[in-house]
């Protein structure tokens, strides 16, 4: 097992033990790194100070959840005019202030974006990764920040379930790469507007036809150029449909047949006819 479960970490790490329970694997790792970039100043370290220990939960196998018992190494910063003395080695695999690997996190973040909040949290508990909707959510708030930078000018808005029924948001999505930029608390046309203030190089911005988001871009973006996309008005125009037939079609409509009845089915129908009257007589007191 050691073999092929060696190919799911970095190189830098060897795996010391591993366990195996009803529910869930732990993988005790340690870092075999030799050196390291310091976090503060960017100089590299090659003196080792000590190791610390990070417990981080990584992506399930087979449906049973795994946490990694990661030694961690820490270096020394040799650099006079940094701030830090000693740091801890940081990589792709590990993220410093989370308690979840970075794949990991990636995933659920995935997730997390395709259903409710209150939806991932059933599926990803399903597969074996156990996560509260309130972590859930600061995950994806932090991922907007994250994202932030990478902005580009064309952007798709619409509103988004936390809870359906219950709590609703407002999910931002790169409309040239696909990413999600932000995730906003509210679907409010105050909440979007601010978000709009802090992004004046937005150009265009797909959305539904409510009209909270076409207020928002009208007044602090007028100049940006606003998409009603295919999905919206698809549905807008069913839902028109619907409206206009219930105004002058009856609930029930009966289809005419001219067809003649095969003599099999007249001796049935007639069956019914007369259990159904049978039933509807009133028996005597
Ligand atoms: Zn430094």
């Amino acid at each position: 097992m050691s073999n092929i479960s060696e190919s799911f970490f970095p190189e830098t790490y060897r795996i010391t033990k591993h366990e195996g329970k009803d529910d869930e694997y732990t993988f005790y790792l340690l870092s075999k790194s030799e050196s390291a970039v310091c976090p503060c100043c960017g100089e590299e370290s090659r003196r080792a100070h000590s190791y610390q220990e990070k417990r981080a939960r990584d992506l399930p196998i087979l449906g049973k959840a795994v946490t990694l018992e990661i030694m961690q190494r820490k270096y020394f910063c040799d650099n006079e005019e940094c701030i830090v003395d000693i740091f801890t080695e940081r990589n792709d695999l590990i993220n410093h202030y989370s308690q979840f690997t970075t794949r990991c996190r990636d995933y659920m973040l995935k997730v997390a974006t395709y259903v409710s909040c209150e939806s991932a949290v059933k599926i990803l508990a399903y597969q074996g990764i156990r996560v509260s909707g309130d972590t859930l959510l600061n995950m994806l708030k932090a991922a907007g920040n994250e994202y932030q930078s990478n902005i580009g000018k064309n952007i798709g808005v619409d509103d988004w379930a936390y809870r359906k029924g219950q709590k609703y948001g407002t999910i931002i999505c790169d409309l040239d790469t696909h990413e999600i930029i932000e995730v906003l608390q509210g679907r409010d046309s105050e909440t979007f507007e601010k978000w709009l203030r802090g992004h004046p190089d937005i150009e265009i911005v797909s959305r539904d036809r409510a009209s909270s988001y076409s207020s928002a871009v009208n007044k602090v973006l007028p100049e940006a150029v606003q998409i009603a996309d295919r999905f919206h008005i698809t549905k807008n125009l069913i839902d028109a449909l619907n409206d206009t037939m219930k105004t002058f079609m009856p609930e029930v409509v009966e289809i005419p047949t001219d067809e003649p009845i095969h003599p099999e089915e007249a001796i049935v129908n007639q069956a019914v006819k007369k259990t159904r009257k049978r039933s509807s007589v009133k028996r005597p007191n």
